[in-house]
């Protein structure tokens, strides 16, 4: 099972910054299932390719299973691309994946020439099917079938193929498409299809998959095999939700260093602290806590009595299990645990499930959506769900000057999308206002300096009533 990505973007070496692994390297990844290669067949200034190489164990596959079969033996996993090159492609070009990139921020964001081929790839729905999931989304497709046998070609074509795909697009963007059709075109059971899927389903699809023809079959195949948990392939997939997670807690542990000694209530204390003070100013009743996290703000907004409905809301289902725990969700009175509400969803899709509120909380969240995705996002908070109040903060990357640890031009945390000056947040916040028609008030959070003002911002949005 081999996957290739060739670029002729210039200096086409840059291939190995976007997908963090070294041109001159030979790297191997071992995943529960077998082991990844990552290596470079050519690299020159105007041409490289980066090949991932998957190497499956059939004997780990079946290992543990209850339910022995020889079909788990003789089966065509370990040579045909099924969901384990998904699986791989999450754990060993993660970071591209995610569209961050240290060194080349801006090339990450930038649609580059791109190339990528398959071998085998298993398509039950032919090479038509392999047309309508990639043309859809800009793709020149070339599939070339492969017969079951060439020593019978009586047998006929097998559903393999070899799959080339060209376009103009951002490395993010292809790893997505593939990590989400690959599995949808296998259309087998092989791994384990739970809430985690669900919210990986919408994490990747986010900005294409709401605009795609063949959106149906993509949901419904993608989610379609809820049984035959592949324990391997789990357990790899929740190392990576651990991971982000971690990484949110480095990033407010990081914040919390950087502030003056002084300062006795850490930055983050600071932000939730104002957002519950906006929010119970406001009058509401029933509030939103939308990119919750691991519940921070909820455990302030349960204290008190003045919210008689709290829902917290995040894409990672990993940090709602967090939140659960931390707040003690299974222990909680009954009356206090019918207030509280906490829900898996994305801020990128339109969701019933928001409307109806009075206000609504999104702290240290923006940053991390993408760019040419906040237009879904204000559309679902400001025109759909429509709350009267909605408080949002944001870092004020003016303020990173202060922090000598922190290199210029870089930003507070790895998975930060951008981080915006005073006023392109209130350019923002002013193009919100007059679209969804509310009024906007700024405030300072944390220690506020002269020039460029305070470590972090936050907006209020309060509904004109017509
Ligand atoms: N508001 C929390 C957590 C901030 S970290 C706090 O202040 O402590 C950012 C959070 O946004 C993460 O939990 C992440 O999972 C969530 N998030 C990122 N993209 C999202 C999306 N599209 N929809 C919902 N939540 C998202």
């Amino acid at each position: 099972m081999l996957l290739t990505i060739t670029t002729t973007h210039q200096p086409a070496t840059d291939l190995g910054y976007l997908l963090y692994k070294h041109p001159a390297r030979v790297q191997t990844f071992k995943l529960a299932f077998g082991e990844a290669h990552v290596f470079y067949p050519e690299t020159s200034e105007d041409h490289c390719t980066a090949a991932l190489l998957l190497d499956i164990n059939p004997v780990g596959l079946v290992r543990g299973k209850k339910d022995f079969a020889l079909s788990q033996y003789v089966n065509d996993r370990p040579y045909v691309a099924s969901s384990f090159l998904s699986v791989a492609i999450a754990q060993v070009y993660g970071t591209a994946l995610n569209g961050t990139c240290k060194d080349r921020p801006e090339l990450a964001q930038t649609p580059i020439p791109l190339e990528a081929t398959m071998s085998v790839l298993p398509s039950r729905g032919g090479a038509e099917l392999l047309t309508r999931l990639f043309e859809p989304l800009g793709y020149t497709v070339s599939a070339e079938p492969h017969v079951l046998d060439s020593q019978f070609p009586d047998w006929g074509m097998s559903p393999y193929y070899t799959l080339t795909l060209t376009h103009t697009v951002r490395l993010a963007d292809l790893l997505s498409h593939l990590y989400m059709l690959i599995p949808v075109l296998d259309n087998d059971k092989h791994y384990y299809v739970g809430d985690g899927e669900v919210q990986k389903l919408l994490a990747k699809g986010e900005g294409w998959l709401s605009g795609h023809p063949e959106k149906d079959l993509i949901t419904r195949r993608y989610l379609k095999h809820q049984r035959s948990l592949q324990r391997a392939a789990l357990e790899q997939l929740v190392d990576e939700d651990t991971d982000s997670l971690k990484q949110d807690e480095e990033e407010i542990a990081a914040e919390d260093q950087l502030i003056e000694p002084e300062a006795k209530i850490s930055l983050h204390q600071q932000r939730l602290g104002a957002a519950l003070a906006v929010l119970k100013n406001s009058g509401a009743q029933r509030v939103l806590d939308l990119g919750c996290g691991e519940g921070r703000l909820l455990r302030l907004l349960l204290d008190e009595k003045q919210f008689t409905e709290i829902v917290g809301m995040d894409v990672s289902h990993r940090s709602l299990e967090m939140a659960a725990d931390r707040l003690k969700l299974d222990h909680m009175p009954d009356r206090q645990r019918a207030r509280l509400t906490l829900i898996q969803g994305s801020l990128m899709y339109r969701d019933a499930r928001l409307q109806g509120f009075d206000a609504a909380a999104v702290v240290e969240v923006i940053e991390h959506l993408d760019p040419p995705r906040l237009a879904a996002f204000e559309r679902v908070l400001f025109e759909f769900a429509h709350p009267a109040t909605v408080v949002i903060t944001t870092p004020n990357a003016e303020y990173n000057i202060m922090w000598e640890s922190l290199p210029a031009g870089q930003f507070r945390h790895r998975d930060h999308r951008f981080e915006w000056t005073r006023a392109e947040f209130q350019a923002w916040a002013e193009g919100i206002c007059e679209r969804f028609g509310y009024t906007v008030r700024y405030l300072p959070i944390g220690p506020e300096d002269a020039t460029v003002g305070a470590p972090s911002q936050m907006a209020v949005f309060d509904v004109i009533q017509q």
